[in-house]
């Protein structure tokens, strides 16, 4: 089965009650390897986006509810993750074109074009300890799902598992990118918040769409 665009509503209202959930986390992470914001600034990012899907006209196309999304990330999340989840989603947007229902190879295109984005944005590459080692894993899940004909839910599912995997390997990782680069080798011996959030967001899409 596809996602529509109310399934894709779904799936931003659900990610906006995990990271609401995951906020004092989020912020503790943060706290130990950065600067105590992350939960806090995703907060007020999905917050502001709940509030934007309660009270205007709702998204026409799976293309418009992420775009919205996006914008609203953008200008209200500030710090790094706000540009870097706003372009992954404005990627992610134009990757799905005008397409009323988003089928699994759909998804995984549109993961890899958020990926892309984060990449293209942060220059960040796989080992440097940031949301980018949960999210190359997790798109290449996800194609791999999509490729052996798994539903969509099934591809999510499996974006998720790979992103899980991907941030706790962010473990032992010097933080080459981000504000954590800034403490050197003390950056060792502690989770990424960014690669955390990544997952909880890829779970939260997951669960939405059944998987
Ligand atoms: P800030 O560091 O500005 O306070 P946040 O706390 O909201 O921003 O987000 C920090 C997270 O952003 C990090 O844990 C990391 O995963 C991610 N991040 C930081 N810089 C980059 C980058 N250049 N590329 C990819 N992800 C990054
Ligand atoms: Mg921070
Ligand atoms: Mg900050």
């Amino acid at each position: 089965m596809g996602c529509s665009v109310e399934g894709v509503v779904a799936a931003l209202r659900s990610a906006a009650e995990v990271v609401t959930a995951h906020r004092d986390e989020l912020v503790e992470l943060d706290r130990v390897i950065g600067d105590a914001d992350h939960g806090e600034n995703l907060k007020r990012g999905f917050t502001a986006l709940v509030s934007k899907l309660d009270l205007s006209e709702p998204p026409a196309t799976p293309s418009a509810a992420l775009k919205l999304a996006a914008t609203t990330l953008i200008s209200t999340v500030g710090g790094a993750a706000g540009p870097l989840y706003g372009t992954a989603l404005l990627r992610a947007a134009t990757s799905v074109g005008d397409a009323a229902e988003l089928d699994a190879a759909g998804v995984a295109a549109a993961l890899r074009a958020a990926l892309d984005g984060v990449v293209a944005r942060g220059k960040a590459e796989p080992g440097d300890k940031t949301m980018v080692d949960a999210l190359t894993p997790a798109v290449a899940a996800a194609e791999a799902a999509a490729a052996s004909g798994s539903t969509v839910a099934e591809v999510l599912s499996a974006a998720a598992d790979a992103a899980d995997e991907g941030a706790a390997s962010t473990v032992p990782l010097v933080a080459r990118k981000g504000r954590a680069s800034y403490l050197g080798e003390r950056s060792a011996n502690h989770l990424d918040p960014g690669s955390r959030s990544t997952a909880l967001l890829l779970r939260s899409f997951a669960e939405s769409a059944g998987g």
